[in-house]
């Protein structure tokens, strides 16, 4: 059953949101064993808010549009009177005093959240294997990785641990993991979906988003999550552009950079066969050149270490979580704060960032980087003129094991090739899983790109190629 169903059936009266919620305590108990997915299961607030559903029902009071739907949230989003960790040592014992407006929404909706999942440290990765407490693996093959940073939020909807999962996306972590994992996930426009109560790792590229296991539950948590709130600056007044939508009128770009060579032959296989299937439908294909995409990646690491770089500076110790009771002095006391509490890769995206924002520096790598964004968007911004909707592979390649890159950060680095640009330049992104899976059981996930706040042309399409 997917959410809407769900929800339905709760609303009715035809199934108890407490069935439900129970439903998937058990699954988790069973399968989390092998997977850990989850930092952490919230049985008792979740059973607590089923009995409250199940009252109002019962009352004939109305309830909401996901009444009763068990929802997972990454542990990167605040949700009051319960941990939040970021899946680091440094916020170990943080305990959250107000909820994300991502959170509240749902909640509003009679959303269940059933409870925190694993990550990458502060979202620093594209494995999962930089939390500071366990790795995730992929419920489609345990010897794998299932892709990060919203490892654990993409496995908690992969092995039906969760109906619907909240993750965040600065440069492709939610659009990897799921291609990883074989399940739908969004990256909002910028800007559409409150980042108030998440967690800052590059604040003008962050973006919360989810995952579900088809394209119509996904329009429905975007309709719940999305729309703009006066707590976040750069929330947008803008609204979603409701076009009526005709395959037979769209025009779908594919990028003919030279990145779009060196694809595993698997993911070239199934990208050549989702244009076919496009082209049955009746949309047209068109050649398109984002030239100045080759220089996304680098882009990328300045822009986002520079913004963790300063967002990770409140970390000090005396205001949250760990502080260090070796210290003699306050500059080592801030030193064994931080050293203690940040594991290598937060340390390494830390140096990285201060280094370039440092004076004599600054110009030459963070303004640099400013301005090749810039011209990156151009190149989204001129495509969108000419076409509706880019269309490439999520990932160079399928889920890779457990170890294979975690000793070089590089080639960790390069699993978001597909996926940064659309984050530089703020446009929406969503990753969909093809119907074959590899000999080992793994998924390849396509991506589709629109323009800012064009998501309901994402779901349509999604909408025909899934039937
Ligand atoms: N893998 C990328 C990084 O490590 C993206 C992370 C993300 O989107 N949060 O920065």
């Amino acid at each position: 059953m997917n959410a809407i169903s769900i929800a339905n059936k709760v609303k009715s009266g035809e199934i108890k949101a407490t069935d439900i919620i129970n439903d998937y305590l058990d699954r988790i108990k069973e399968k989390d064993k092998k997977i850990n997915a989850f930092l952490e299961v919230f049985a008792d607030s979740a059973l607590k808010k089923a009995e409250e559903i199940d009252l109002k029902v019962a009352q004939k009071k109305p309830v909401g549009t996901l009444a009763g739907v068990p929802v997972a949230i990454k542990d990167n989003m605040l949700y009051k009177n319960h941990r939040m960790t970021c899946a680091s040592k440094i916020l170990e014992n943080y305990i959250s005093p107000y909820s994300a407006t991502a959170v509240e929404k749902l909640l509003e909706e009679d959303a269940v959240i059933i409870g925190r999942t694993n990550m990458d440290e502060f979202a620093m990765g594209s494995s999962t294997e930089n939390s500071a407490f366990k790795n995730t693996k992929n419920p489609l093959n345990e010897k794998h990785v299932p892709g990060g940073s919203s490892g654990g939020s993409a496995a908690a909807v992969a092995a039906t641990m969760a109906l619907i999962s909240l993750g965040s996306d600065t440069g492709g972590s939610i659009r990897q993991p799921a291609a990883f994992c074989g399940v739908y996930g969004l990256k909002p426009t910028y800007g559409s979906v409150s980042r108030y109560g998440l967690a800052a790792f590059a604040s003008s590229l962050d973006q919360i988003g989810c995952f579900t296991n088809n394209p119509e539950d996904m329009k429905l948590a975007f309709s719940v999550i999305s729309g703009h709130d006066k707590k976040d600056s750069t929330s947008s007044i803008l609204q979603q552009t409701e076009k009526k939508f005709d395959i037979k009128a769209i025009k779908i770009g594919i990028p003919k950079e030279p990145f779009m060579e060196g694809l595993e032959p698997k993911i070239k296989e199934e990208f050549l066969l989702t244009i076919q299937k496009l082209k049955n439908l009746g949309a047209s294909m068109l050649d398109i050149s984002l030239p100045n995409t080759q220089y996304a990646l680098p882009t990328y690491y300045i822009i986002a270490s520079g913004e963790a770089s300063s967002n990770l500076g409140r970390y000090d110790g005396t205001r949250y979580g760990l502080n260090s009771k070796k210290a003699d002095s306050l500059i080592n006391f801030y030193k064994l704060s931080r050293g203690e509490g940040f594991g290598p890769e937060v340390k390494r995206r830390i140096m990285l960032g201060t280094y370039s924002l440092s004076a004599g520096y600054y110009d030459d790598y963070y303004i640099k980087a400013q301005k090749i964004r810039t011209l990156i968007k151009n190149d989204f911004k001129k495509a969108f003129t000419e076409i509706d909707i880019i269309l490439t592979p999520t990932t160079p390649t399928t889920a890779f094991k457990f170890g294979d890159k975690l000793k070089n950060p590089i080639s960790m680095y390069l699993s978001d090739i597909f996926t940064i640009p659309a984050s530089l330049a703020g446009v929406c992104a969503v990753s969909a899983p093809c119907k074959n899976k590899t000999e080992a059981g793994l998924s390849v996930g396509m991506q589709f790109t629109s323009n800012h706040f064009n998501e309901t042309s994402l779901f349509s399409i999604l909408g025909l190629l899934s039937d």
